[in-house]
């Protein structure tokens, strides 16, 4: 459906846990209190917001969490999702730690690509940030992974934040594409949460950097997946390189999207604190009409932009891994 700014809304976010296995600095550096089993949705009642989502012209779904493969029947609940009418695309993101022992169960369910995590490719930076001691080990695991994922003919796309440590780091990450056909993302730090307090780097000095070892980047305005990315080919490179650069960039005027937190809360704009308590609603016996009802207002009353340019009118007080990035 469209918003009242007239934006076709077709793709919503949908985290089914706020758990993780890692914790990466930007986004859970330190353990916060995980929801009970009793406030996180259950899967069946994710499928029925889908279901009235879908019924308004979002077809397309991201898992995410926290890790979404750390809850358990994860895959099951894809599967699931992917069957239902009115889904059309489902994809996952991850940060790749339980990946390949569910990479063949997740074809099988249909997954239709995968973004994973990786921000560098340094044993000793990616500890520090992952927050994870056997970060050298658990990197060989991840790349097996994505190696694994394309050879089954997966659409790959991997995502690096963009941090003042693994500056550096972006010139490797960028040369997976050179030997996979994966897409090498390159995202913009936003003032979410843990990231408030970071220095966030420029995507145009990476791109910079990335110049001189493929001079022949040039921009392509393929579009590549629901997101805001925008594109870079080389003729060297069998995948793209690719900028969420949200806040130098502001790409709200074509914002697609909608997120759905593991609390059940229906989020219209990632820096607002407003949202729908669908959970709430659910359990309180609501019909479908009165589901599809609130979706719908909380779509059309979808906020105009960010304001990520004013940190101070941020209102989420979330961190990412409660959100769902
Ligand atoms: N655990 C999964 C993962 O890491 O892919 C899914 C959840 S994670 C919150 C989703 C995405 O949000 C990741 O790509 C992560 O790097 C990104 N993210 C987290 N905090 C961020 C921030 N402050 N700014 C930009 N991206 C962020
Ligand atoms: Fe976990 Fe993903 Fe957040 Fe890292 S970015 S702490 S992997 S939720």
């Amino acid at each position: 459906m469209l918003d009242r700014y007239g934006r076709e809304i077709d793709y919503m976010r949908i985290s089914v846990t706020d758990r993780c296995n890692l914790r990466c600095r930007y986004c859970m550096p330190e353990p916060i209190d995980a929801l009970g089993h009793g406030e996180i949705l259950r899967y069946e009642e994710i499928l029925r917001i889908c279901r009235a989502a879908s019924e308004l012209g979002v077809r397309k779904f991201k898992v995410t969490g926290g890790e979404p493969l750390v809850r358990a029947d994860c895959v099951s609940f894809i599967a699931a999702l992917k069957r239902q009418s009115g889904t059309e695309q489902v994809t996952l993101t991850t940060n790749g730690l339980l990946l390949g022992k569910n990479l063949d169960a997740l074809a099988a369910a249909g997954l239709d690509g995968i973004n994973i995590s990786l921000d560098s490719l340094n044993a000793e930076r990616y500890t520090r940030i992952s927050g994870h001691p056997e970060g050298g080990e658990l990197l060989k695991r991840i790349m097996q992974a994505v190696e694994d994922a394309c050879a089954m003919g997966l659409r790959t796309k991997l995502n690096a934040v963009l941090l003042e440590e693994t500056e550096e780091d972006a010139p490797e990450l960028a040369a997976i594409a050179e030997e996979l056909p994966v897409d090498v993302r390159f995202i913009e730090l936003m003032p979410i949460g843990f990231g408030t307090a970071m220095r966030r780097v420029s995507p145009d000095d990476i791109l910079s950097a990335l110049r001189k070892r493929w001079p022949d980047l040039a921009p392509t305005d393929e579009r590549r997946g629901n997101g805001p990315a925008h594109y870079y080919k080389s003729d060297l490179l069998l995948g793209r390189i690719g900028f969420i650069d949200a806040v130098s960039h502001k790409f709200c005027a074509d914002c697609n999207r909608i997120r759905l937190t593991s609390a059940g809360q229906l989020k219209p704009c990632l820096c607002y604190a407003d949202s729908a308590d669908l959970r709430a609603l659910i359990r309180g016996g609501c019909t479908d009409d009165e589901l599809r009802e609130a979706l719908k207002i909380s779509i059309y009353n979808k906020p105009r932009a960010h304001c990520f340019d004013t940190c101070a009118a941020v209102t989420e007080r979330h961190a990412m891994s409660q959100i769902g990035g």
